[in-house]
């Protein structure tokens, strides 16, 4: 290893923990500053679907235990991923076979993992690296190269490249990248959890609660499903372990780590609803509940109920924007992962196993530079050259998913509900459905 530089990360989230966790198992130089000091700064109630991409990138940046420990811990996604119309009419099934992944390899497959548990999984061994309560407030290129970054306690560090993967807010982008922008797309969603009780189990359809769900109303909005079903995981539950509560969960539901529970999340434009935006976004978790109930007042009395039982604490207004696609820039030794520079609608649940696989790349990239196998310009530039398109690819179709979902085109909706009753009789044309959802 001849390296010479010291790669300093803004942001202890899922995209720069896994990049340190890859740097540092390779023993190049590396440190996080995370704004947070304790998990409650952060929302972190809803499970993240990891697909594939984001499977194999966890495989090759943890260490094999690590890797192990994720696997253990996740909940199912569940089984087939069903398209429903608002009446809980099936449109199409996907089976299992086809979303389980290959020989049900867990480093080819699809995961639902808690926020919680893949922050405790991707901050593991790394107390050394970690810095926490470090709030980046603008970084200095001195002469020599180097790369002086300034936080809000008044302390500085000085490193050879640095890398910003502080969010969709990012201050790093914002100071190098004063061009790229996010815009508001004008949708709003409200997501609830409501726990996966026996009671619950019981009482809805198993198809309701047991995979995936997208819901397919005439037009104007939709809704989306999935458990996190913990009942088979390998789960530990001590305290403090991986998988396991630790003191947050004194906060509330959103931070319980060890609960099964069902997600659900339903979609339109603001101009659907019946309020300003502003007062959508002074209404209260009961408030915006009853809303989301009022919303889908027509719907099957299971969808309904599915609303009006979740727990107030676990509901959240949340206001979808996306980045704008920007032009290659000038390679420096200051550059940017995640939803720093790619932040897109949670629409088709890819803006984490994008940002792993900028991590995987940039890791392997940065590796090669340190052990003087590729000149260190190169290989920044050869990694965004590829993130950059494959990152807003991933952003247009998030968007173009997002905008289908909230689309007021009746004729449009009907049509793909036509097709969908086409493709449930062909198999071949199920599983390319499932492949375009964005989960190869
Ligand atoms: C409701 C919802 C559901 C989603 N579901 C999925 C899903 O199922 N699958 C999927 O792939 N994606 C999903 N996403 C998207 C996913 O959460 C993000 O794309 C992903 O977290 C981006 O990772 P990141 O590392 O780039 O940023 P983050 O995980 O946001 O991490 C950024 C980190 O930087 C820190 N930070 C910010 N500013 C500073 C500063 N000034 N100084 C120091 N630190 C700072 C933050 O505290 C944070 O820890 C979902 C998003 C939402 C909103």
């Amino acid at each position: 290893m001849s390296s010479n530089f010291r790669v300093g990360v803004i942001g202890g989230g899922t995209g720069g923990l896994c990049l340190a966790q890859a740097l540092h198992q390779a023993g190049v130089p590396v440190a996080v500053y995370e704004r947070s000091g304790v998990r409650t700064d952060r929302l972190q109630g809803y499970r993240v679907h990891i697909n594939p991409k984001g499977s194999r990138a966890l495989h090759e940046c943890l260490p094999r235990e690590l890797w192990q420990t994720f696997v253990d811990t996740c909940g199912s996604p569940g089984g087939a991923f069903r398209f429903v119309d608002e009446r809980l009419g099936e449109l199409l099934s996907i089976e299992d076979d086809v979303t389980a992944g290959p020989d049900h390899d867990p480093t080819r497959s699809h995961h639902s993992v808690s926020r919680i548990t893949l922050h405790q999984v991707l901050s593991a061994g790394l107390s050394d690296v970690l810095h926490l309560d470090k709030e980046f407030e603008r970084y200095e290129r001195a002469a020599d190269g180097t790369i002086t970054c300034h936080f809000g306690d008044g302390t500085t560090a000085t490193v050879g490249v640095l890398v910003g993967a502080d969010g969709a807010n990012s201050r790093v982008r914002r100071q190098y990248l004063p061009e790229a922008r996010r815009i508001d797309t004008g949708i709003r969603a409200i997501a609830g959890k409501l726990p996966l009780t026996d009671e619950v189990r019981s009482r809805l359809p198993e198809a309701v609660w047991s995979g995936p769900n997208n819901v397919l109303p005439p037009s104007g909005c939709g809704m989306f499903m999935a458990p996190h079903d913990l009942s088979e995981s390998l789960l530990s539950t001590a305290a403090n372990a991986i998988g396991g509560n630790d003191a947050s969960a004194a906060e509330g539901p959103h931070f319980d780590n060890t609960t099964s529970y069902l997600m659900w999340s339903y979609a339109a434009n603001n101009s659907k609803y019946p309020c300003t935006d502003d007062e959508l976004s002074a209404l209260d978790t009961r408030g915006l509940r009853e809303l989301a109930g009022r919303q889908i007042a027509g719907w099957h009395p299971d969808l309904r109920r599915m609303v009006a039982d979740t727990p107030d604490e676990t509901v959240t207004l949340l206001p979808i924007r996306t980045s704008v696609p920007v032009k290659q820039w000038e390679t420096t030794t200051v550059t940017v992962l995640g939803d720093a520079i790619h932040s897109m609608t949670p629409f088709r649940g890819i803006g984490a196993n994008t940002a792993l696989r900028d991590a995987q790349l940039l890791a392997r990239n940065l590796i090669a530079a340190a052990r003087g196998e590729r000149e260190l310009l190169a290989a920044i530039r050869d990694y965004e050259t590829r993130m950059i398109d494959y990152g807003f690819a991933a952003v247009r179709l998030s968007l173009r998913t997002a905008r289908q979902t909230v689309s007021n085109n009746w004729f449009g909706r009907s049509m793909f509900k036509a097709a969908l009753r086409v493709f449930a009789m062909v198999p071949p044309l199920k599983r390319k459905v499932f492949a375009d959802l964005g989960n190869d």
